[in-house]
């Protein structure tokens, strides 16, 4: 696919990984299979209770979705407990918004606890509706979350001076973080921690002895661990279960440079379909807040791909499109621009890039 700008998503790359290699065969604890933000909790997690880890990959640390990620961390899940409850009833529903929970406080347990300069911080997020729709899935929503015990409020508006949005549900204790650190701050305490990272190692095979899992890789070492953690994103050792039921999405995000304290620091959502997020970061050093926008995710490979898709789904039109209708007076900076993820029920997106430099002030219009 064609595209424009650059494809570096604008948190850079994990810096300071020691590199190790592999012995022609090893035997460990728990081998854990990408060096993603999964892979590496779980490693961070295990190697901090003693187990002898290994992580391998076969790219490069955090070189995978996390690289592309604009890391809202959100209980206010893109699918809605709506309709979470109405397909898995009201105690999953709770199951689903206490996991999320737990896991925004175990990040931010351990940004504290290893001392990890990502930027971490609480912030509310907003979910509300595009122009011109109807609010009572706002309503339905609400009260779906507050069964799942969530304590959600509606709200008159975002609170943006620029322009009203209309009714706004208000999900507290969200957060934001910049992925790429906090991912070399979980690296930097695993090896602390007695666990091994190497890089470069794709594997090609995971069987059971028996006793043993059995990782073989494709340069043809074998790795021997008392267990094995596939965290790849989409699974590499069950190529039916999963894979019939996933199907590629891409999506599409921008970063764009404005005036800092500008917009107020929070998450942002609409219900759209296909829908937006939205949020800040400060990792401009000349005075500037990034305000980076995502969305327009879409099933690729259809057939309507093939009729319009060079017109319709091209990043910099989606670009433009976010850009037009969402934040008007914003320049071009960074955007990611394409790649491709998989969808299932459990939600995964993937990005594009590009470029910009005006100050950009956001008009939900
Ligand atoms: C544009 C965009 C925006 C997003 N925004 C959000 C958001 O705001 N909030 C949110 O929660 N999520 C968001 N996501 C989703 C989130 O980024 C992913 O769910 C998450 O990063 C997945 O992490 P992971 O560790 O599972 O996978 P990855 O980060 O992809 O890591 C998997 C690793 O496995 C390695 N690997 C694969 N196969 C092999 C093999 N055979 N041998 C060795 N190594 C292998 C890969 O090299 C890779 O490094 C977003 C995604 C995109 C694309």
């Amino acid at each position: 696919m064609a595209t424009e700008g650059t494809h570096e998503p604008i948190w850079g790359r994990v810096q300071g990984v020691p590199g190790g290699s592999l012995n022609k065969v090893e035997t460990v604890g728990v081998c854990v299979v990408g060096a993603g933000i999964a892979g590496l909790s779980t490693a961070y997690c295990l190697a901090k209770s003693g187990v002898k880890v290994l992580v391998v990959d076969d790219g490069r640390v955090g070189g995978g979705q996390t690289n592309c990620t604009t890391a809202h961390l959100s209980n206010a899940i893109d699918d809605r407990f709506d309709e979470i409850e109405r397909i898995h009833g009201k105690t999953q529903s709770q199951l689903a918004a206490q996991s999320h929970g737990t896991a925004i406080a175990f990040i931010e347990q351990t940004v504290q606890r290893e001392r990890i300069d990502c930027k971490f911080s609480r912030v509310p997020g907003y979910l509300f509706v595009p122009p011109g729709d109807s609010t009572e899935v706002l309503a339905r929503e609400e009260a779906a979350a507050r069964r799942a015990g969530l304590s959600v409020e509606l709200l008159v508006k975002v609170p943006w001076d620029q322009y009203d949005t209309g009714p706004a549900l208000m999900f507290p204790d969200q957060g934001q973080f910049h992925p790429i650190h906090y991912l070399e701050g979980l690296a930097r305490a695993i090896v602390d921690a007695g666990g091994r990272i190497v890089t470069g190692i794709h594997i090609k095979k995971i069987e059971g002895d028996g006793v043993f899992a059995v990782l073989e890789t494709k340069d043809d070492r074998l790795i021997r661990a008392d267990a094995a953690v596939v965290a790849t994103n989409t699974p590499i050792n069950d190529r039916l279960a999963v894979h019939t039921k996933q199907a590629a999405y891409l999506t599409y995000a921008i970063a764009l440079a404005i005036p800092r304290g500008s917009v107020f620091k929070a998450l942002y959502w609409d219900t759209a379909d296909p829908y937006h997020y939205v949020r800040l970061a400060d990792i401009d050093d000349k005075g500037q807040d990034v305000l980076i926008v995502g969305g327009e995710d879409h099933k690729v490979g259809q057939a309507h791909d093939q009729r319009n898709g060079s017109v319709d789904w091209k990043p910099g039109h989606a670009s433009a499109f976010l850009r037009r209708k969402r934040f008007v007076r914003a320049g071009r900076d960074r955007c990611w621009k394409r790649s491709t993820g998989w969808r299932s029920s459990v939600a995964t997106r993937e990005t594009p890039t590009t470029s910009i430099s005006r100050p950009a002030i956001p008009v939900w219009a």
